[in-house]
């Protein structure tokens, strides 16, 4: 690749012949050329700039030298018709670890370092019209350098880096931060084992190569989470697997078919009642085995799941309820009830005993995590009040449902006989010990 920056300080690309990149220049894998811009200029005192039109404070590039100057370069050796013209300013789009893979796959790019308040506008406008030329304005980060070298710097690295052979290991380059996977990289660790009273995670040194594939992943996913949310929210749904969605649940996160969105879990309050009734009607009915007929169902949700029923119900001072929302729309998402002092029909005189009498959550969302942080909510607020069992009957016919309490730590207990619309029906009974934390 061949890269030619302009700059009225050439000395300041000279860190371009170190390290990798400087490997990068001698071994010819990377052709940079550093050039003085005053050498197009035709006065005595070499000028570049002058005032600005209209007036204000500080001086402009001018456009005739930067003309003279790019005319000669571009028109210089490499291929005419894939050429990036870089021209780095606080005012451009911003550089990414997309643009530098962008940038690495073109033929040419030539680099136009600004200085003062930057290059006279025209200069892009021109050469944006010139055939085979991209002409992209790029920042570096929002903030103000007094030059663009600094910026060419970044560009140099970042596009060198990625040229096959200019890095000695290329998988080096697959889990970093930025890269594939959309997340920031996980921390890294190398010996001594301990240093200053600071040990490595146990995992890396277990030789168990799948637990540290996870733990990594984890890690990635969690700093992801802390540092950079936005990053969270542009990763693909499909991208996501059942640990990765409990782990986002976890960190406030529940994931739709478009991908993570913010989620916030919260004990319901009187507005939520008509919310809650539409998506109790919205869930009872698919909890149902599909040999109880609809209108059994529809007499149970309109008689125990309207909203008048949940008004009852958040007044209730034995009942707990718990929702999720979307953080930023409110929509409600799901939610779970638990009926305190409630012994199971398996253990009618058991003491301390909370019923989770509903645990539902959007179909759609179904695998998101959010049913599994509402149940653990569930369980820590019935710990809170003292009892040490939580117990659940949920539809024979249920096994998905039935899966999903046994990784919440639930187990079959025994059965029980539960009337929807008059109709009896068999539930398995689920129960878990609760400790208080
Ligand atoms: N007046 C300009 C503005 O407010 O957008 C700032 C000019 S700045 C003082 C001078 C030069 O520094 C720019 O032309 C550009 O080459 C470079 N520069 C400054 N900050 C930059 C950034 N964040 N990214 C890329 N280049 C930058």
């Amino acid at each position: 690749m061949r890269v030619d920056v302009l700059t009225i300080f050439p000395d300041y690309l000279s860190p371009l012949e170190l390290s990798l990149v400087g490997k990068a220049r001698q071994s010819g894998l990377l052709d940079l050329r550093v050039h003085d811009l005053r050498e197009w200029t035709t006065d005595r005192h070499r000028t570049v700039d002058d005032t600005p039109f209209g007036g204000g404070a500080g001086m402009v590039m001018r456009p005739d030298v930067w003309g003279t100057a790019l005319d000669a370069v571009l028109d210089g050796a490499g291929p005419a018709d894939d050429v990036v013209l870089l021209v780095p300013t606080p005012a451009g789009e911003v550089f990414t670890q997309r643009t530098a893979e962008e940038l690495a796959g073109a033929g040419r790019i030539v680099i136009a370092c600004g200085r003062y308040e930057g290059i006279d506008a025209r200069v892009t406008e021109h050469y944006a019209q010139r055939p085979g030329t991209t002409v992209r304005e790029v920042s570096i980060g929002d903030y103000v350098l007094n030059g663009g070298e600094v910026a060419a710097l970044v560009v140099v690295e970042a596009v060198a880096r990625l040229l096959p052979g200019v890095v000695g290991n290329p998988e080096s380059l697959v889990e970093e931060s930025h890269g594939a996977a959309g997340l920031l990289e996980y921390p890294n660790y190398t010996k001594p084992a301990q240093w200053r009273g600071h040990e490595v995670p146990e995992v890396l040194t277990s030789g168990h190569h799948a637990n540290i594939v996870r733990w990594r992943r984890d890690q990635a996913l969690r700093r992801t989470a802390e540092r950079r949310p936005e990053l969270i929210e542009r990763l693909p749904a499909d991208s996501l697997d059942r640990a990765d969605r409990t782990l986002l649940a976890e960190l406030g996160w529940y994931v739709d078919a478009n991908g993570p969105r913010p989620a916030e879990i919260r004990t319901a309050e009187p507005h939520d009642a008509a919310a809650l009734a539409e998506l109790a009607g919205l869930t009872f009915p698919l909890a149902c085995p599909p040999t109880l007929p609809a209108d059994a169902i529809a007499e149970f949700v309109a008689t125990q799941l309207d909203e008048a029923s949940f008004r009852r119900y958040l007044a209730d001072p034995q009942r707990i309820i718990d929702v999720a929302t979307d953080r930023r729309t409110g929509e409600l998402l799901g939610y779970t009830m638990v009926v305190l002092d409630s012994p199971p029909p398996t253990d009618p005189s058991a003491d301390g005993a909370a019923e989770l009498s509903k645990c539902y959550v959007r179909p759609e969302l179904h695998g998101g995590g959010i049913a599994g942080r509402l149940v653990a909510r569930s369980r820590d607020a019935v710990a809170r009040t003292g009892a040490q069992q939580l117990w659940l009957g949920t539809n024979v016919a249920n096994r998905r449902a039935r899966r999903f309490y046994e990784r919440c730590g639930f187990a079959v207990v025994g059965k029980r006989r539960f009337e929807v619309g008059g109709l009896p029906q068999d539930d398995v009974v689920m129960s878990t010990p609760v400790t208080t934390s």
